[in-house]
């Protein structure tokens, strides 16, 4: 049960860089990281706008000499304090994650990094093994993950509860850019400009996000070859699609898809995971994350729910208020941000963290490999690609 208290003896000083007023996913950050008094911020470079991110800072009770006009001066400032920061989070454009993961993890910085972490693999592995040799940890947002009955699923699978793993099903497919929103709206504008969202736009931005999860739940499950097809509904998004099917087929002979859809007219989200077994399914949707399906066949469909006493003991282990009372995306990032504390907390005390998973920087290196594997095979026809 979590109830607030740190988990570590001293919060960890924290800056971040965007996630400025306005910004779409800025807030979820500060709220999780916060929430637990794991995490102290005393610095950022919130926004492209130097002026407007000092002003916001302050409104974050942020020390106005501490509100820098941009990451390098940030970092560099910092490094020069005593008291100076020792993570930052990124969450601006895909674009600058690269450079600035790596300026972070140069100054000897911990880091959360939105997704996706990089544009290319060659990158990512870049990145990887410069946070090996610094001995730093870097998180990956992706928040969902943090649900409890996401664990439920990982120890019901683990457990055999559905037989042999046969099929997994995913998709992320809203509809909230069914026509060309980004017209008017800058945070949708840059998803569809190749030069700042990377090869990819909903692959990228929405199908990670399941894919994530079934590397949660089935973490032995590799990926041997896939198939993408990518669209532009939206002719103007061209080249960077606003639809895509991938299938995939693992090395043990499972099959998966993933649906990556900003076009999905009338859906919310609809960002769901169902697996499949030789003697049982599992799904769970973003939009009712208290729950999990189960279905055992020949017998009546049963509807988990979180905070329960039924469910194994690793669901309840992040419970903050009991079954019943909903939590929501807000607790699944803290639960994140909880883990990301100790990883950090442990890396300086040179300690292996034990029984602790979290999306690490393998879990972004995996996901730009898919895109890319994705992108291969789309741009040469939709065909079969060994994935690489
Ligand atoms: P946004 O356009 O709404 O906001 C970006 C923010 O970054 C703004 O405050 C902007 O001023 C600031 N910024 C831009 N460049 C900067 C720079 N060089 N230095 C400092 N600040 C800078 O974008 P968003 O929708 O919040 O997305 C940001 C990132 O978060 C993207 O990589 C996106 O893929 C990711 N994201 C992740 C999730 C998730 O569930 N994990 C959800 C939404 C967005």
């Amino acid at each position: 049960m979590i109830n607030g208290e740190k988990n570590i003896e001293n919060p960890i000083r924290w800056g971040m860089v965007g996630g400025g007023r306005g910004s779409q996913i800025g807030y979820i950050h500060r709220s999780s990281a916060l929430r637990d008094h794991n995490f102290e911020l005393v610095a950022g470079a919130f926004d492209i706008d130097p002026e407007r991110g000092k002003d916001f800072g302050v409104n974050l009770h942020v020390d106005p000499e501490r509100c820098y006009a941009d990451y390098k001066t940030m970092f560099e400032a910092e490094a020069k304090r005593e008291d100076g920061i020792q993570a930052v989070s990124i969450a601006t454009p895909n674009g600058t994650h690269y450079e600035i993961t790596k300026a972070a993890l140069i100054a000897g910085l911990h880091v959360v990094c939105e997704k996706p972490l990089c544009f290319t693999t060659t990158e990512a592995i870049e990145l990887e093994e410069l946070a090996y040799a610094k001995n730093l940890v870097v998180g990956i947002s992706y928040g969902y993950s943090g649900h409890q009955m996401i664990e439920q699923a990982r120890k019901m699978i683990e457990n055999g509860d559905l037989g042999d793993i046969r099929i997994v099903k995913m998709q992320f497919a809203h509809g909230f850019h069914s026509t060309a929103v980004e017209k008017n709206n800058a945070s949708t504008k840059w998803r569809v400009d190749p030069k700042v969202a990377g090869p990819s736009y909903v692959l990228g931005d929405l199908g990670t996000h399941p894919l994530y999860l079934s590397e949660v739940m089935l973490p032995n499950l590799k990926i041997k070859k896939l198939m993408c097809s990518r669209q532009s509904f939206v002719k103007s998004r061209s080249p960077l699609e606003d639809n895509a099917f991938t299938i995939m087929e693992y090395e043990n002979g499972a099959m998966g898809t993933v649906w990556s859809s900003c076009v999905n007219a009338g859906s919310m989200h609809g960002q769901t995971i169902r697996i499949i077994g030789s003697k049982a399914s599992i799904e769970w949707w973003d939009e009712h994350p208290n729950q999990l399906r189960y279905e055992v066949q020949g017998k009546p469909a049963m509807i988990l729910d979180r905070g329960m006493d039924y469910l194994y003991s690793e669901a309840l282990i992040d419970d903050r208020i009991g079954g019943g009372h909903p939590e929501g995306l807000f607790e699944a990032w803290s639960n994140l941000y909880s883990r990301f504390a100790k990883a950090m907390n442990a890396k300086d005390r040179g300690e292996t963290l034990e029984d602790v998973w979290y999306p690490g920087i393998q879990a972004g290196v995996e996901g730009v490999r898919w895109v890319e594997n994705c992108v291969r095979s789309a741009d040469n026809g939709a065909v079969w690609v060994e994935y690489q």
